[in-house]
């Protein structure tokens, strides 16, 4: 049996994401966006929360996680930083951990924060990568310098092709904007694009992406080196 991953908007723009086995009944929160909400879609599944996994310290990242330890006691695995509330177990680069007999890798990706880390669980083909990598954007450098950023992204492009991304924000139509302005011949962007216009119209996320796709239309992925990624990223929070 395959895991199955429940998607659904918290806050203003943030996606929470359960993981959940159907034989186990074993179920993770990644990141805890909003408490209420992440009840709510367990409730609604009829599932009960076992896990949270952070990937990193920001509130809309690790805000619920006192709320939801309190109501399920659930475990909590983060990574190093101290400002991870409630953490039971501390997580660093090539770790691994069994979730319902699945491996989870732990990946280190500095640059958006010091000690981001994200999931990576190859026999479902997915990983959770906070806020590393958005559809068509990265993660904002508020901790971390171009050459470590490019290094942690270098890292999930290296993932197969087919994973998926589960990316922690929808701001994939503000990153096509951008990535149209230093990269519009790019056929491979222009299809993407077009994919997310169609799914906003619809209604409908634009996460997961694949590696397979920002490998060739993403504008920091593409931008060939960290001196060119640290401009992009400039240009980006300026445009
Ligand atoms: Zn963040
Ligand atoms: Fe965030």
């Amino acid at each position: 049996m395959t895991l199955e991953v429940a998607l659904f908007s918290c806050l203003s723009d943030n996606y929470g994401f359960l993981l959940h086995d159907p034989i186990t009944g074993a179920t993770a929160a990644i990141d805890t966006p909003d408490p209420k909400e992440i009840a709510k879609q367990c409730e609604t599944r009829g599932w009960t929360l076992t896990e949270i996994w952070n990937t990193h310290w920001h509130p809309d990242h690790a805000g619920g996680n006192v709320a939801l330890k309190r109501r399920y006691n659930a475990l909590v695995r983060g990574p190093e930083q101290a400002s991870i509330p409630a953490r039971d177990e501390t997580l660093r680069d090539g770790d691994q951990f069994e979730f319902a007999g699945h491996r989870v890798d732990v990946i280190h990706t500095p640059g958006h924060t010091d000690e981001h880390i994200i999931y990576h669980v190859p026999s479902a083909e997915l990983a959770f990568v906070g806020d590393t990598i958005f559809a068509l954007g990265c993660g904002r450098l508020f901790e971390g310098t171009p050459d470590e950023m490019w290094s942690s992204l270098s890292k999930l492009m290296a993932l197969p092709e087919q994973t998926r991304l589960y990316c922690a924000h929808e701001y994939t139509l503000s990153n096509a904007k951008f990535a149209m302005s230093v990269d519009g011949e790019n056929p491979d962007l222009i299809a993407a694009v077009a994919d997310a216009e169609a799914k906003r119209a619809a209604g409908q996320p634009t996460v997961p992406t694949t590696v397979g796709v920002e490998k060739r239309a993403n504008p920091f992925v593409t931008a060939g080196n960290a001196q060119e990624l640290g401009r992009r990223r400039a240009l980006k929070d300026a445009f």
